[in-house]
């Protein structure tokens, strides 16, 4: 019989992972994809929708690329994974049966862990648009009602988190809209973390050079409650903030049906612990777990870039199981995570991992990577093609 695998989530890790089984096996391995959303909606890029320079429907794809590579797609939501029998049933009630299982969920926001966040978010007065969708949208609504001279204030949660250079990228994005329409008005970092997570010097020169005294970086801001009548953030230690757009991001964990299947085993119940050779859950025999989910190597970021580099690890190592082939035994990934400081101007990180035998990780390559000497405008179109070679990739 042919093998099924399964992958839940269509999102970077998971589309590409199917994409990959297909493609590797040479259409021998049936892949089954299960996401419950009708459109890939792209997060990179989604800050420059927030910004006005792009709309939605620009980093919005469909899934037919990947249906033309033989992939099964079914429009649903994974309820609830059995390890033992090699199960998912679905929210319609079906249930599959699998060989081997990938796990893409990406993360779940933890509302609860700010007071009066989750009531704040469902009434949609406080957003967060990390996933990038209707709240991105509904985030720029905010900010085009928003009068000149108001505050917009977003707040970052400790690290790991989606994306680290993500908050700082949105905050410059805000503050270029800002700058051409409502001029008075002021952009606050409120960061749980001691310093800039990411490209620290880089953001920190945008922000005084180009955008005056419009952005303020305010560092060891954990945010502890959210008053959203008053439109105010409390703090661990330091005093109230009160913006007339809040823009809370809440500490995040693996994805809902990770966590629900148990896999969730590392930093505090937070994030997934896999066998970085082929990411295959270190809980549970055949569930690989891929993308923002995991629990990182040393360096690794949570980015759109490492979950599709991840997903093809694991497909490798799939068909390779299933094949009877040897497994890669030394996988080397990359990643580039490009800002747009403006609508134009992009500044980047790349970096390249290695995986070690010896140690069961990966390490960073020395003086493989680097940061940008400057914003510029030719690192903005390698922006624009990282994005459609990464959805070609990804996608097609
Ligand atoms: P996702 O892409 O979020 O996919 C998860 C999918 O799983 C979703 O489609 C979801 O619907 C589905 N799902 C969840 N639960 C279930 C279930 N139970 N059953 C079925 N389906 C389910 N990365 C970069 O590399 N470069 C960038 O420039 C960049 N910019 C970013 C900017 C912003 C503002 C943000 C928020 C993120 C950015 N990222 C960037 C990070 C990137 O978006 C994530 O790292 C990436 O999406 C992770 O891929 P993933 O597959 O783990 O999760």
């Amino acid at each position: 019989a042919t093998p099924r695998v399964i992958v839940v989530g269509g999102g970077y890790g998971g589309a590409t992972a199917a994409k990959y089984v297909r493609l590797l096996s040479e259409r021998r391995i049936s892949v089954v994809l299960v996401e419950p959303n009708a459109d890939f909606v792209s997060c990179p890029l989604s800050n420059l929708v927030v910004g006005g320079s792009r709309q939605l429907s620009d980093i919005t794809s469909g899934y037919d690329g990947l249906v033309r590579q033989g992939v099964t797609l079914m429009r649903d939501t994974v309820r609830s994974i059995d390890p033992q029998l090699r199960t998912v049933t679905l929210g319609s009630g079906a249930s599959l049966g699998y060989e081997k299982l990938v796990l893409s969920p990406g993360v779940d926001l933890l509302f609860d862990e700010i007071e009066g966040l989750r009531a704040a978010h469902a009434s949609g007065r406080v957003l967060q648009a990390w996933k990038a969708g209707p709240e991105t949208v509904a985030l720029r609504k905010q900010l085009e009602a928003m009068p000149d001279g108001g505050v917009y204030a977003i707040t970052i949660p400790e690290q790991p988190y989606r994306c680290p250079p993500g908050p700082y990228e949105r905050a410059c994005q805000v503050a270029w809209y800002f700058k051409a329409a409502k001029p008075r008005s002021k952009v606050l970092v409120l960061d749980a973390n001691p310093d800039v997570v990411s490209k620290g010097a880089l953001f920190r020169r945008v922000w005084a050079e180009q955008y005056g005294g419009m952005v303020e970086y305010r560092p060891q801001h954990k945010a502890l409650a959210v008053d959203e009548r008053a439109g105010v953030v409390r703090f661990e230690v330091q005093e109230d903030v009160k913006a007339d757009v809040l823009n809370v991001l809440p500490p995040m964990r693996a994805g809902a049906i990770a966590v629900q299947a148990g896999l969730n085993n590392m930093a505090g119940k937070r994030w997934c612990g896999v066998d970085y050779l082929g990411f295959e859950s270190s809980v549970a025999k055949g569930i690989h777990v891929v993308g923002d989910a995991i629990q990182v190597a040393p360096a690794m970021p949570k980015s759109g870039h490492m979950a599709n580099a991840h997903a093809k690890v694991a497909a490798a190592a799939i068909v390779a199981e299933l094949s009877g082939w040897p497994v890669n035994p030394a996988p080397m990934l990359t990643n580039t995570c490009y800002s747009f400081v403006d609508d134009q101007r992009v500044i980047h990180v790349a970096s390249v991992h290695e995986y070690v035998a010896a140690e069961r990780t990966y390490k960073a390559v020395g003086a493989s990577g680097g940061v940008s000497a400057g914003p510029n405008e030719l690192e903005g179109r390698y922006a624009m093609s990282w994005a459609r070679n990464i959805w070609s990739d990804t996608l097609t």
